[in-house]
């Protein structure tokens, strides 16, 4: 084979490779709705996510999002927020029944996936004990291992740390339904196994929600380091990683604390198609 018709061979075995992942387009119907879990009363100091005191004295109005992926007959929540009840960051209406609005029920649950370990990222992952939890191996190595009162607390996780649930710890990315329409992303750096994850949306197109890889615009448009992650060089790496698969798939950027960017997804109970 002459050198040109390599090449072409080459890139007609590129091409036929590539598809599935990277248009990541299913047959299976998919739709992405946001679920309210929860807000700041007022605009908060964001003094602390930055660990070069960028943002001194600057407030924003910082929410908790949490997500329902619809995949055919399967559902995934994404992240479970803070819990119900009646602290002021306490969502009003808890996501059972958020989901039972939708006429979905926790045993409908296959997935729910956490981007980290933070409490505002959990507390509610016990209503789902029958879903399988999928969660960075970074974090879960040390909700396993910790201890009650330490700085993450394991007892919403009580169901799967026992072996009652089943769990699939993800050291690296994850195609959740193996036809690329979603994907966990290993973003470590603001814990050791936070994820970020990506949905192809056929008529949205791709939408990349943050987890915590970052928390608000600003601090994203500046590649901004909160003064508590546990890795600066990974963070930096991650947001790297975020920003450019952002530009390659003209992605929508949803930063799951700023309350401006959650409203880019149509208003609960309707969903993005
Ligand atoms: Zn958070």
């Amino acid at each position: 084979m002459n050198s040109r018709m390599a090449r072409i061979a080459l890139a007609a075995t590129v091409f036929a490779v590539v598809p599935a992942i990277a248009i990541g387009q299913t047959a299976a119907p998919l739709t992405l709705t946001r679920l309210d879990c929860g807000t700041n009363a007022t605009p908060s100091d964001v003094s602390r996510f930055s660990d070069t005191y960028a943002f001194n004295g600057v407030k924003v109005q910082l929410a908790y999002s949490c997500y329902l992926i619809r995949h055919g007959d399967d559902y995934m929540v994404w992240d479970t927020g803070n819990p119900a009840g009646t602290a002021a960051t306490s969502p009003k209406t808890s996501l059972v029944d958020l989901l039972a609005q939708l006429k979905v029920t926790p045993a409908q649950v296959k997935y729910v996936g956490i981007s980290h370990y933070h409490g505002d990222h959990v507390g509610q992952v016990s209503a789902f004990p029958t879903s399988t939890l999928l969660i960075g191996k970074g974090d879960w190595d040390v909700i396993a291992d910790a201890k009650a009162g330490g700085p993450v607390n394991p007892a919403p996780f009580a169901k799967w740390i026992s072996g009652g649930g089943k769990v699939e710890p993800q050291a690296v990315d994850k195609d959740i339904f193996g036809d690329g329409s979603v994907i966990m992303l290993n973003m470590p750096g603001h814990t050791p196994g936070h994820h970020s994850l990506l949905v192809n949306l056929k008529e949205m197109g791709a939408v990349l929600i943050s987890g915590d890889v970052t928390h608000f615009r600003e601090n994203y448009d500046s590649n901004g380091v909160p003064t508590f992650n546990t890795d600066r060089a990974a963070s930096l790496a991650s947001i790297d990683r975020f920003k450019k698969i952002a530009a390659s798939l003209k992605a929508t950027v949803i930063i799951q604390h700023d309350a401006r960017d959650v409203s880019k997804l149509p208003a609960f109970p309707a969903s993005a198609k």
